[in-house]
């Protein structure tokens, strides 16, 4: 099959471009505006593999996308493709919507108006997956409480705002026009080639420029978290054999408090590359400002993905965030450059996924 990823050049389109072109036969095209968020240097290799295709094109320029479905003839979409990064949705939230909402609005009709020109198996068999985040469903109490497919959509950021505003589009799309959609909502992921303005690379990065480790509030904030190659898996799992008209929920059932997070790189970073100050790198550490509208938890109950689709998370939160650390120290030239080149690192923003 082809696949027509969206937002390929990016963090978890990139591991799916990745996986797709390493552990299965399927055909990739992936398409991306390149915006700051992307790099082709986490696709290396992609360009000499004879299954793979890239094209620089912007999801809301309807014509293009057009002429991208009519020349490639995917078998289904991987809707990926978005403004992700939370802070910024709150300096500038117009860009947000005008990609999110506007963006996958022209998807989908581009989308719609090929799928209908399909003929017999080709029509019966595409799927396009609009990709999806936890944020959709607002804030949780220390509760124990935990999101899953029956919970109201109440999202509280312009980002999460943008993303419920889409994820109700791809359904309407199915339920009017007929489009073959499935949706997932994921929570918060993390591993390499992590853009170094979220939580996670972003301390790595600082901790090991012996700057400040800024956290907000308390720290106390609490996030599922999910290694980024087993969103993949549950991805294509959710393409291949998902109900359509259905949602499902993606968590790692790795619950853990921001602060916890910091805590548990400066340890492992401790062991690999002591600070050259010779303290620990905790000692770095440092409490901001919180960010407005702050959602205090996030947790998620996976039980119909695993149950329906038999899908399980390989990697433990502690296994996939001592490879993550091992992955930075190891990948120096790939996040100094973004440093370096557009400022990452730098913000004092921490979302933790967008
Ligand atoms: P990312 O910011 O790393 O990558 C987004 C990619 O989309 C970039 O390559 C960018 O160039 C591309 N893009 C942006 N605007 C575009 C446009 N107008 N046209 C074409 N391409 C465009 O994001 P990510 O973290 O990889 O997230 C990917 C998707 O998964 C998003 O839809 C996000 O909402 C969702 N999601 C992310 C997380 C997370 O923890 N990162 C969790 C759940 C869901």
């Amino acid at each position: 099959m082809k696949i027509l990823v969206t937002g390929g050049a990016g963090f978890i389109g990139g591991a799916v471009v990745r996986h797709l072109l390493a552990a299965t036969s399927h055909h990739v095209v992936n398409l991306d505006a390149l915006t700051y968020a992307a790099n082709l240097e986490s696709l290396e290799g992609a360009e000499d593999n004879p299954r793979y295709a890239f094209e620089h094109a912007d999801i809301r320029d309807g014509i293009r996308l057009r002429e991208i479905f009519a020349r490639h003839r995917p078998g289904a979409v991987m809707h990926l493709a978005a403004e992700s990064h939370v802070d910024r949705s709150i300096d500038g939230p117009a860009d947000f919507i005008d990609t999110n909402v506007v963006g996958t609005l022209r998807l989908l009709e581009a989308a719609t108006e090929y799928w209908r020109g399909l003929d017999g198996a080709a029509r019966e068999t595409f799927r396009f997956h609009h990709v999806s985040t936890d944020e959709v469903f607002g804030a949780l109490a220390m509760d124990g409480s935990r999101f899953d497919e029956a919970t109201p959509y109440a999202p509280r950021s312009p980002y999460s705002a943008s993303k419920a505003a889409s994820d109700h589009l791809a359904l309407a799309w199915l339920h009017t026009y007929g489009l073959p959609v499935v949706v997932s909502n994921c929570s918060n992921n993390y591993g390499p080639y992590q853009f170094p303005e979220k939580l996670i690379p972003l301390i790595i990065a600082r901790a090991l420029g012996g700057e400040a480790l800024p956290v907000y509030g308390r720290g106390e904030n609490v996030r599922d978290w999910l290694f980024v190659e087993d969103h993949v898996t549950a991805l294509l799992a959710i393409l291949e054999r998902g109900r359509l008209g259905e949602s499902y929920l993606v968590g790692g059932d790795s619950e853990r408090a921001n602060i916890e997070v910091v805590r548990g790189i400066c340890a492992i970073l401790d062991r690999l590359a002591p600070a050259v100050h010779g303290r620990p790198h905790a000692e770095k550490i440092s409490f901001v400002t919180d960010r407005p509208g702050h959602d205090l938890r996030y947790a998620i109950d996976a039980s119909r993905l695993k149950a329906e689709l038999d899908w399980r998370p390989a990697v433990s939160f502690e296994q996939g965030l001592e490879r993550t650390v091992v992955w930075y120290l190891d990948n120096r030239a790939w996040w100094e450059k973004l440093v370096r080149d557009k400022g990452a690192a730098q913000r004092v923003g921490l979302g933790t996924k967008g």
